[in-house]
């Protein structure tokens, strides 16, 4: 048995710590008030009689409540936060490690009900694998679960109920099917035709016709966004609100961005981030694709409309977004949310490719060949044909496929498929990643650093 040293904790209602054997993680509950209410086994440990418990839903609300730095807490009051969702469950160490000290608040937990449908998990799961992992580091320096892309009312509550402290609204739904009659004309009368200067100089000039398009485009997004806000956020200070409208087929106006944020104030809805689509291609596990120039020109009038109205900018698709990192964190002051979007599955199949070759090879040739399925799921611009050759590669250089954008785009949205396939693939993955945990946290930190380092939230 490995004991875990930073997850060593004990007050008046539970003395614990976290291990593992060459199994399994559990916890081991030596004494306090509480100790009767874990679910697990009693066993001997060295003489002394203790509980052995399993690191489960149940366990973990448990934990949550006895040590209350394990729970998810709102970003509130915190300029940088980072989203690092971990979809197998057991990347979040790794993300503490990375980020640790550096001032930047996580988000540990972020899934969309996309992410859980491929992966087969809950809210409750995602949840609970954040607080053992916090355990695990012993990390008190607060974190946040992020219920990402919801949709409907219905999922929002399955977050909130499962105890997220952050609602990422997506309006997709509701964008576009012309919701301009019902505007109210104090609103109307207050934008449309008006010219308005933002605190840098920016003009943001609300034409009738742009008034007219934006509010036909988004004006059934923003009453359903309102809806949801007044029914179920209104009064929970504790829970942070992000609007989401970057799954559209064009780039956000600056224009729409203003009038939406305005429709926002003036209704007292409070967000605290919105996530515009900017220019060029956030795509998947790729670098920025588009015109720098003209990303960082608009770039700075998002921010300045983030800054008149007191929200935050929220830039999605983060992952390896290296070029375009720089200029945001020059222009947002690094006041800002920027979510990672799953990429520490792809520092997992670098542990794969390096510990077992003979699996990794047979995860690619799948993934190559359902491709076309999961390209349903997500925007990449690869194409089966694209695919690098595994088969001219030696074992030991298959991690060279994690660092060509073809290879890391085709392993990037076939996940689900992977470890859906249980026969094949989930178990084996899983003990091999089991087997390599360290290896993986420091593939994970190295990854998560250069992205810290580019935003500049790290220096050298
Ligand atoms: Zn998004």
């Amino acid at each position: 048995m490995k004991i875990y040293e930073d997850s060593r904790y004990e007050n008046s209602s539970c003395a614990c710590f976290m291990a593992r054997n060459e199994r399994e993680k559990f916890l081991v509950v030596t004494g306090g008030a509480k100790a009767g209410d874990f679910e697990g086994e009693s066993l001997l440990l060295d003489g002394k009689k203790v509980k052995k418990c399993p690191l489960n839903v149940f366990n973990s609300r448990l934990i949550r409540v006895i040590f209350p730095f394990t729970a998810p807490i709102t970003a509130r009051g915190r300029k940088f936060s980072i989203g690092l969702g971990d979809r197998l469950g057991i990347a979040s160490p790794g993300h503490i490690k990375a980020i640790r000290g550096t001032g930047a608040f996580p988000i540990l937990a972020q899934q969309s009900i996309r992410e859980l449908s491929l992966t087969g998990r809950t809210y409750d799961e995602v949840l609970s694998d954040a607080t053992w992992a916090v355990l695990q580091e012993g990390y008190e320096d607060g974190y946040g679960a992020d219920g990402d892309h919801l949709k409907s009312r219905n999922e929002i509550e399955t977050a909130l109920g499962a105890g997220f402290s952050m609602i990422t609204l997506d309006c997709s739904e509701h964008i576009g099917k012309s919701g301009h009659d019902s505007i109210p004309g104090t609103f109307l009368n207050k934008y449309r035709g008006k010219n308005f200067k933002l605190s840098n100089g920016v003009d943001i000039k609300i034409t009738e016709d742009i008034f007219d398009e934006t509010m036909g485009i988004y004006g059934n997004a923003l009453k359903f966004a309102e809806e949801i806000f007044l029914d179920l956020l209104k009064d929970r200070l504790d829970i942070d609100f992000e609007l989401s409208i970057d799954e559209t087929m064009t780039p956000t106006k600056p224009e729409a961005h203003f009038l939406i944020a305005a429709w926002l104030k003036d209704n007292n809805v409070q967000v605290l981030n919105i996530a515009p689509r900017f220019c060029g291609e956030f795509q998947k596990g790729i670098d920025y694709k588009g015109d720098l120039g003209l990303f960082e020109k608009e770039f700075i009038v998002h921010q300045a409309i983030a800054e008149h109205f007191g929200h935050r900018l929220s830039i999605h698709s983060g992952s390896d977004k290296f070029s375009v990192f720089p200029i945001i964190g020059m222009i947002t002051g690094l006041n800002c949310h920027v979510k990672t979007a799953g990429t520490n599955w792809l520092e997992a199949m670098r542990c794969i490719a390096y510990s077992q070759p003979d699996l990794f090879r047979k995860m690619y040739k799948y993934a190559v060949k359902i491709l076309d399925e999961a390209k349903a799921y997500y925007h990449i611009y690869t194409e089966k044909h694209m695919a690098p050759d595994i088969e001219t590669l030696g074992s030991k250089n298959l991690s060279a496929l994690l660092d060509i954008n073809e290879s890391r785009q085709i392993l990037h949205v076939t996940y689900g498929f992977l470890l859906n396939d249980k026969a094949s693939f989930r178990e084996k993955f899983f003990t091999t990643m089991y087997n390599n945990e360290s290896l993986y946290y420091k593939y994970l930190a190295e990854h998560i650093g250069r992205h810290l380092l580019a935003l500049t939230i790290i220096k050298t």
